[in-house]
């Protein structure tokens, strides 16, 4: 398949803000693509293969404005300042090419194919004289592109190609294209065990849906992470969960996925990232501990002290996300311990399907508890009074309250998903209107006065799952540092865009939009009904949405959270409702 084509479709979705037409343009790309289908899921992904695998393009804006200087004759001074004033390089590339459009084409045409595997030689190069290399690559296969394929391409390259389609509107595209409706249930449901779209794409294609419905936990491909839904009190909890309900100390720390087959180990983060050069003691540990011959663990890593028993705060442990350096010291200063709820895998039998008590026994009698691998503190049972006081228990042990977990012959592992067989309860929702959310930041407003050179207050989002879209509910400006208030503008730099963002529902008009990426964690007073805010907009009253009244920022940046694992506009709703209901 040409890029070419593609590239005109890329265009063509970026002039529609509409789900159905963008996926109705989806459908016709993805049918025309044939050999080519799996490289082309991954480049309208905007990778080369799925997260997990850590394949990185690793160029970065600069390198490229020196490739583009070379192949125009032009100073690189003329292309930053290009970039400044457009803010997008792949817009500089295709201008530069337009204008030696004598030259096009001369070599071989570009296809999907011959791009993904140029960039994955580029993505390949490492060491010394790599720089000189990479941009060799990239000047030969703009030298090789039409304008319009230029620009894709050096967004692919520097990671904005940002066609506003999440991956969930992918495998919708995939289902029409390629699959029965009926399947599309087990189809999304082995994404989120398997979440490679190029495999799932390719296996489709070729009518092999019996490989995808078999799908399930598998080691060393991460499994997106089981979520719980939320109430705000132990007696709804345990209404809902008519009868059936464990409940488990709900630690605050870090989402750890551990899986493990003879001696290696390796560790995913909630965003499905592999983690495992950050926590070389985790590894080491479970080497040890788990003589089984494979299994895969999920559970939550705290730092810990383990002489007095007492938990630290998340901040310590999210010091080492993404830090190689020092690794050694900080393991000393703050060990951790994983606490494990869960296991889908042991000796190469999947156990996704067991019930949940039968899980958590084959956990128990896996391993000894010790200071680096524990059991989430639980307690089965249904009684109002006794769920109450194990939740005090919590609090008072540093956990942010309880997860409930459905023990009836359903309760299987639903990776990916939101759902009632799992329910948490934090002690914010036990004072009225005091929750904290985690929302999306989608534009921003220019500070005047003494906050004149950084934001006056930034834009934020709800998820809504149903339409995939971001749906506003507050403006923001409380509760930042100076520091962090005034890096604002720097730490948005690269996510600004000259449009409203696809996927973004808004009435409002920031003073720059940002593009949908970026995930923190607010405090609210309450949930209001407000005209200007588009979060459920419709479903409480006419003509108005909902909005958190009083937000705050809590110091805390999700870096774990996907902008689809934000809090959902559902979840608001229910947040709402249950508000009412405590008003009365
Ligand atoms: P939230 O991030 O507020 O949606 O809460 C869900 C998160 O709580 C999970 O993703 C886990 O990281 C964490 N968690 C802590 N303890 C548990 C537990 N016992 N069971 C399940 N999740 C837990």
């Amino acid at each position: 398949m040409k890029f070419s084509k593609v590239s005109e479709k890329f265009t063509e979705m970026s002039q529609t803000r509409k789900r159905l037409e963008l996926t109705a343009i989806l459908v016709d790309l993805l049918k025309e693509a044939q050999d080519d289908l799996k490289e082309l899921v991954y480049l309208i992904q905007g990778k080369l293969a799925p997260d997990y695998e850590g394949i990185q393009l690793g160029m970065a804006d600069k390198q490229l404005a020196k490739g583009l200087s070379a192949i125009s004759g032009k100073p690189q001074s003329f292309i930053d300042e290009k970039f400044a004033k457009e803010g997008d390089l792949g817009n500089v590339a295709k201008e530069i090419m337009s204008s030696r459009a004598q030259n096009a084409l001369f070599g071989e045409e570009m296809t999907v194919k011959r791009l993904h595997q140029q960039l994955m030689n580029l993505s390949r190069t490492s060491g010394k004289g790599s720089v000189e290399q990479k941009l060799k690559i990239y000047e030969d296969l703009l030298l090789n592109s039409t304008p319009e394929d230029a620009m894709y391409i050096t967004r692919i390259i520097t990671g904005k190609l940002r066609l506003g389609v999440s991956d969930s509107t992918i495998l919708d595209a995939l289902i029409s294209a390629f699959a029965d409706k009926e399947h599309a249930e087990e189809i999304n449901e082995a994404y989120n065990f398997h979440p490679d779209l190029g495999l799932i794409a390719e296996l489709l294609r070729s009518g092999e849906i019996d490989k995808v419905r078999a799908m399930g936990p598998e080691l060393f491909v991460p499994a997106k992470v089981m979520l719980a839904e939320r109430l705000p009190g132990v007696h709804e909890i345990i209404e809902k969960m008519s009868g059936n309900s464990a409940f488990e100390f709900k630690y605050d720390g870090i989402r750890t996925q551990i899986h493990k087959k003879g001696k290696e180990v390796r560790i995913y983060s909630r965003g499905s990232e592999e983690t495992t050069k950050n926590f070389p003691d985790i590894v080491r540990n479970a080497r040890e501990t788990f003589t089984c011959e494979s299994c895969i663990l999920d559970g939550e890593s705290v730092p810990y002290n383990s002489e007095t028993g007492e938990m630290y705060p998340f901040q310590m442990v999210s010091q080492r996300r993404g830090r190689k350096h020092d690794l050694e010291e900080m393991e000393k200063e703050v060990p951790i311990v994983v606490f494990l709820f869960d296991i889908i895998y042991l000796n190469g039998k999947q156990l996704h399907k067991v019930p949940y008590p039968d899980r958590r026994k084959i956990l128990e009698s896996l391993f000894t508890e010790d200071d680096k691998f524990k059991l989430a503190t639980r307690l089965v049972s249904s009684d109002e009074k006794k769920v109450t006081a194990f939740f005090n228990e919590a609090i008072s042990s540093g956990c942010e309250g309880l997860v409930a977990k459905n023990t009836s012959e359903q309760s299987i592992y639903r990776a990916g998903a939101r759902g009632w067989l799992w329910i948490k309860l934090k002690r914010e929702y036990e004072s009225e209107f005091n929750d904290t959310l985690d929302l999306v930041v989608v534009g921003a407003f220019t500070g005047h006065g003494r906050r004149k050179g950084t934001y006056g207050a930034l834009l934020l989002a709800s998820y809504n799952e149903v339409d995939d879209t971001f749906e506003t509910i507050c403006k923001l400006g409380s509760g930042f540092t100076d520091d962090v208030l005034f890096n604002l503008p720097k730490k948005f730099a690269d996510k600004i865009v000259k449009d409203k963002p696809a996927r973004v529902e808004s009435k409002l008009v920031p003073d720059v939009w940002i593009e949908p990426e970026q995930v923190m964690e607010v405090k609210g007073a309450e949930i209001t009904v407000s005209p200007i805010h588009t979060c459920d907009y419709g479903k409480v009253e006419k003509d108005a949405g909902l909005a958190v009244r009083f937000p705050r920022f809590t110091g805390r940046w999700r870096e774990d959270k996907k902008p689809e694992d934000a809090t959902t506009s559902k979840e608001i709703l229910e947040m709402f409702n249950s508000q009412k209901k405590s008003i009365k």
